[in-house]
C-alpha cells in the first residue's frame, strides 16, 4: 500500500497515548498509523511529536462590537491560527432583532467562506431578542450549529428566566449551550460607582468584575442547567471562584465543562497598571486576574475540573484601545492569543510540568472536538481528517507583533521565548504551513456541520 503522503518517524501524541509511529494519509484522510510505511510523498518527523490539529472553539474574527470590528477577519485569524498549529476554530453568529438564526448563519457563513483557510464551525447566540425564535433552533442543528451561546453580561444579556427558556430549547435538540457567567447587576453597579468617583482608568476593570460573583453567576446558571436536565460549558474561566464551582457540580454527577484561555493562564492583572494604552489593551472580560490565580487554573487542567484551553481572540486596534482611555467601562474588550495557545499550553504546561503531553493535547485538541460535535476532528486516528501538527519540541519562538501573523499589531506576550513550536500544519492531507511559510489560499476552510 503506497498512500498519498506518510508523516514518518515521529512520536505520535493522542490524549491517551504516545507511540513512535507512522502516518499515512489518502486524500483528506487518516487511513493508517504503523511502522514502516510508504507514500507518494514522505515528511520525516523524526524528533518530533505529530500532533492532532489544534481546535480552537472560541474566537470572535471581524465582530462587531459597538462602534468597532475585531482586527482579524477570516483570513487574517485562520492565517494566524495555522501558523500557531489551529486546523479548526469554533466563531459566532448573531441574529439580527428581525432575521431568522438560518438567515444570519447564511450570513456569517457567506463572509467566512471566502476567507478561511482552515475548518471552521459557528456557535448561534440566543440573545433577548432570540427567546422568541426559540423553535428555530432544531433546524439551526440540523444546519450545523450544534452549540448555542448565551450572555449572563453586556446587552445580549439574558435574565435567569430567559437562561431557563434557552436552555431548555437548546436541552431539546440535545445541543451543547455555552454561557459567559458574570453577575451583570453587579458589574454595573460597581461600574457606575468608580466612574462617578473618577476612577476611570483601567487599574478599575478587574476590580469592577469580582471573581466572586463570577463564581457566583457560574453557580446560578450551573443549578439553572441541573434543574433543566442540560448539559452546559463555561466560556474563559479566570479564576478559582468558577472552578469550584464547575468541580462542585461535576462532583454530583453533572455534565459541566469549562475553559480557560492564555490571558488567564500566562498574565496577570499588573497589566492594567501600565501607562497610557498598555494599560488598556489587557481589557477582556472577565478579567485577568492577580497572579496566584494562574496556578488554580492549571490545576483545574491538570485535573480535569477545566477540560478545553481556548482563547476568546477578539483584538481591537491599538487606537481603538487608546480612544477610550477615559472610562475604562468603554474600552473595547478583547485580546488576541489565537497563533500562541498551542504553543505556549506546551511550554508553560508540559516544559513547566504542570501538564503531561497527554493532556496537552487533550486540552487543545481532543476535548473541543469531543464537545463541540467535530466528529472527524480532534484526535489520530484512522477515518479521523488529516488534519495533524508537526510539532519541533526543540524550535525557539520569541513573540513579537513582528512574527506573529495576527492584524492588530500589538500583543500582551511581547518578549515571551517559548521552546517548542509547530513546524508544520496539515488541514486534511494539505500542507497549509510549513516552516514559517504559507502555502494555502483563502477559501480552501470549510465550514463543519457539527452534531452530537
Ligand atoms: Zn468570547
Amino acid at each position: 500500500m503506497t498512500y498519498d503522503l506518510v508523516i514518518k518517524n515521529g512520536t505520535v501524541v493522542t490524549a491517551v497515548s504516545t507511540t513512535k509511529a507512522d502516518i499515512g494519509i489518502i486524500g483528506e484522510k487518516i487511513a493508517a498509523i504503523g511502522q514502516d510505511l510508504s507514500g507518494k510523498r514522505e515528511i520525516d518527523a523524526a524528533g518530533k511529536l505529530v500532533t492532532p490539529g489544534a481546535i480552537d472553539v472560541h474566537v470572535h474574527l471581524e465582530m462587531p462590537i459597538g462602534d468597532f470590528i475585531s482586527t482579524d477577519d477570516f483570513y487574517t485569524g485562520t492565517r494566524a491560527a495555522a501558523f500557531g498549529g489551529t486546523t479548526t476554530i469554533i466563531d459566532f453568529v448573531e441574529t439580527a432583532p428581525d432575521e431568522t438564526m438560518l438567515a444570519a448563519l447564511a450570513a456569517r457563513r457567506a463572509k467566512a467562506d471566502p476567507k478561511v483557510l482552515i475548518d471552521y464551525g459557528l456557535h448561534m447566540t440566543i440573545g433577548p431578542t432570540d427567546i422568541a425564535k426559540l423553535d428555530q433552533i432544531p433546524g439551526v442543528y440540523a444546519a450545523g450549529c450544534a452549540s448555542f451561546k448565551l450572555y449572563m453580561a453586556y446587552g445580549l444579556r439574558l435574565h435567569d428566566g430567559e437562561l431557563l427558556q434557552a436552555l431548555t430549547a437548546v436541552c431539546d435538540v440535545d445541543g451543547m449551550p455555552v454561557v459567559h457567567a458574570e453577575n451583570w447587576d453587579v458589574i454595573c453597579a460597581l461600574i457606575a460607582q468608580n466612574v462617578a468617583g473618577g476612577r476611570v482608568e483601567p487599574h478599575w476593570h478587574p476590580r469592577s468584575r469580582p471573581a466572586l460573583l463570577e463564581g457566583e453567576a457560574a453557580a446560578r446558571v450551573i443549578d439553572i442547567a441541573d434543574y433543566v436536565g442540560t448539559r452546559l460549558y463555561i466560556f474563559h474561566v479566570s479564576c478559582q471562584e468558577t472552578v469550584a464551582q464547575i468541580a462542585a457540580a461535576r462532583l454530583r454527577g453533572l455534565p459541566i465543562y469549562g475553559e480557560t484561555c492564555p490571558q488567564y493562564l500566562l498574565l496577570d492583572w499588573s497589566l492594567y497598571d501600565l501607562p497610557g494604552v498598555a494599560g488598556a489593551l489587557p481589557v477582556c472580560s472577565p478579567p485577568i486576574r492577580e497572579q496566584a490565580q494562574q496556578t488554580y487554573l492549571w490545576q483545574a487542567l491538570a485535573q480535569e475540573n477545566l477540560q478545553v484551553v481556548s482563547t476568546d481572540h477578539c483584538p481591537f486596534a491599538l487606537d481603538e484601545k487608546a480612544s477610550r482611555l477615559g472610562n475604562y467601562s468603554q474600552i473595547p474588550g478583547g485580546v488576541p492569543s489565537i497563533e500562541i495557545r498551542f504553543g505556549a499550553v506546551y511550554q508553560r504546561g508540559v516544559q513547566n510540568g504542570a501538564l503531561t503531553l497527554n493532556q496537552w493535547v487533550a486540552a487543545c485538541c481532543t476535548r473541543p472536538a469531543q464537545l463541540f460535535g467535530l466528529q472527524q476532528k480532534g484526535d489520530i486516528a484512522v477515518g479521523f481528517d488529516a488534519d495533524l501538527v508537526i510539532f519541533d519540541p526543540e524550535r525557539p519562538f520569541t513573540v513579537t507583533p513582528e512574527s506573529l501573523h495576527e492584524a492588530a499589531g500589538w500583543t500582551l506576550y511581547e518578549g515571551m521565548s517559548f521552546l517548542g513550536w509547530p513546524q508544520t500544519t496539515l488541514s486534511r492531507g494539505e500542507i497549509i504551513v510549513h516552516d514559517g511559510e504559507l502555502l494555502a489560499q483563502p477559501g480552501r476552510g470549510r465550514f463543519v456541520k457539527r452534531a452530537f
